[in-house]
């Protein structure tokens, strides 16, 4: 830890306009900086191997883990299907017990609708919870631009965002949103905060960031969360975390605002029984997360706690599209970040290198579906489609088939290279014709010679020196199996 003392206190109004847009091009040159990172690496793995160890652990002991995963999938099969009449018993429930909804089409909407409440109220500090919802529109940053006369204050109070915005970062993993830092950078961004040095241990760490973000939960005139799921029943929104701070947003100020995906809809409450279990397992390794919160409307009449108003926000931004499409599937995922934890390349290069508020196998599928496949043309390839994801996926997504399926689509849209998709259909006639496949060997002999050095094929130049420059890859044989057959070696 750095021992000058900061200059002065720092609070999060300092951070406006310090861009944290996300730019989703380029993964390539970030991975490539990511994997030569090696603190990276020992706090990515020190995050993920802690994680699903305890996944392992209690999935592994939870015997109807299986069947507990074929009902999540098909429970969001279903809603999927019927979307629509969800979303409208959701809306009529939440309306019924005294809430609002608004149905946002993409960001612009959310942050219109927000800016205004925030007027209409004279709000000037807003609390957030953790809510990837609002991370994937960057409200924070669009609220401050477009509503700069409001001033308004935004502070995240869950302690990894928070830390996270005073350092004008943005998380790197759904669950864990700052495992790239580690305590002695902690320490250093709560220090400068503090205004004082404080020791990187997690006790004095954690005592000053709950005395700081208490005093914002208690000027705060606006809260605002995400939801892991809204039943449709009951307009019951339901959020699951480890931290307090989810609580505190919903009851402590006035007005409490919910930042939704429509994706997030279960029919029925008998199905949180399904997706509780199976979310907190997959996500943590816990059996239940500390908090399990079910707001149900404002507060009612002779009830304790609660905001006086609610606002369900209803985000679309891209989801509906995929209904009924062959990518339908990425709707179903509940964010339980366990695909980002077992993937080779995510455990590599961390999630900055994503560029998108998604990273690791849910982030490749699911960025390129919202933001456009040219935009995100790399991240597609962000993948060994060692299938480990699809294997992992609490709801059964087989995310290594859908990221097939976008390389797919590249190819057909012509987003790829021209040389690369002529490369590949070369390929495919070769493998189906039994004598162009034949020819192609012996071509193929006589071409490799020059590059052959020890063994293998060394390191090439232009466009295969990605795949040789880090791998031996054998050589083709002198002599093929059937040739051998034939000759009788
Ligand atoms: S795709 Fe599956 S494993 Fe990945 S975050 Fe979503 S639910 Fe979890």
């Amino acid at each position: 830890m750095e021992t000058s003392k900061p200059a002065r206190q720092k609070d999060t109004r300092d951070l406006r306009h310090e861009g944290i847009a996300s730019k989703v091009e380029g993964f390539n040159e970030r991975a490539k900086k990511a994997v030569a990172d090696e603190e990276l690496h020992k706090s990515i793995a020190l995050f993920t191997n802690k994680t699903l160890t305890g996944r392992n652990a209690t999935l592994g002991a939870l015997p109807e883990a299986p069947e507990l995963r074929e009902r999540a999938y098909h429970i969001k099969q279903e809603t999927m299907a019927n979307l629509d009449s969800y979303l409208s018993q959701m809306a009529e429930a939440v309306e019924a017990r005294g809430g609002n909804v608004f149905f946002a089409d993409d960001g612009e909407d959310v942050v219109r609708y927000i800016g205004e409440l925030a007027r209409r109220r004279g709000a000037k500090v807003i609390a957030k919870s953790k809510s990837m919802a609002t991370e994937e529109i960057e409200l924070n940053r669009r609220l401050e631009e477009s509503y700069s006369d409001l001033d308004l204050e935004i502070v995240e109070t869950d302690l990894g965002e928070w830390i996270a915005q005073l350092a004008g970062d943005h998380p790197s993993h759904i669950v864990g949103p700052i495992l790239h830092m580690n305590r002695e950078r902690v320490a250093k961004i709560l220090s400068e905060t503090a205004g004082e040095e404080l020791p990187p241990n997690v006790e004095d760490l954690a005592a000053f960031a709950r005395k700081r973000l208490r005093e914002k939960f208690l000027a705060a005139d606006i809260g605002i969360t995400g939801a892991n799921f809204g039943v449709a029943e009951t307009g019951t929104v339901v959020t699951v975390t480890n931290e307090g701070n989810g609580r505190l947003v919903t009851s402590v100020p006035p007005v409490h605002v919910v930042v939704m995906g429509i994706e997030k809809l279960v029919p029925r409450f008998e199905d949180l029984s399904v997706f509780v279990r199976l979310l907190s397992r997959s996500g943590t390794g816990q059996k239940i997360t500390v908090y399990t919160n079910f707001v149900t409307g404002p507060r009612g009449e002779g009830e304790l706690d609660g905001a006086e108003e609610m606002h369900l926000i209803l985000m679309d931004n891209g989801r509906s599209k995929l209904l009924g499409t062959e990518f339908e599937e990425a709707l179903y995922c509940i964010r339980c970040g366990s695909c980002l934890n077992v993937c080779p390349v995510y455990r590599q290069t961390g999630g900055h290198a994503y560029g998108s508020t998604y990273s690791g196998p849910i982030g490749a599928v699911i960025t390129p579906l919202l933001k456009g496949d040219k935009e995100a043309k790399d991240l597609p390839h962000a993948s060994s489609l060692c299938g480990a994801c699809s294997e992992t996926c609490p709801v059964g997504i087989p995310l290594h088939e859908l990221l097939l399926k976008l390389r797919n689509r590249q190819v057909e849209e012509g987003i790829v290279g021209r040389a690369q998709s002529l490369m590949f259909k070369g390929f495919e006639k070769t493998m189906r014709s039994p004598a162009a496949y034949r020819a192609g060997v012996k071509i193929g002999r006589l071409a490799q010679k020059p590059a052959v050095k020890d063994g293998s094929i060394r390191p090439m130049p232009g466009p295969t020196s990605g795949w040789t420059d880090t791998r031996d890859l054998p050589p083709l044989a002198e002599k093929s199996f059937r040739e051998m057959w034939k000759e009788g070696i």
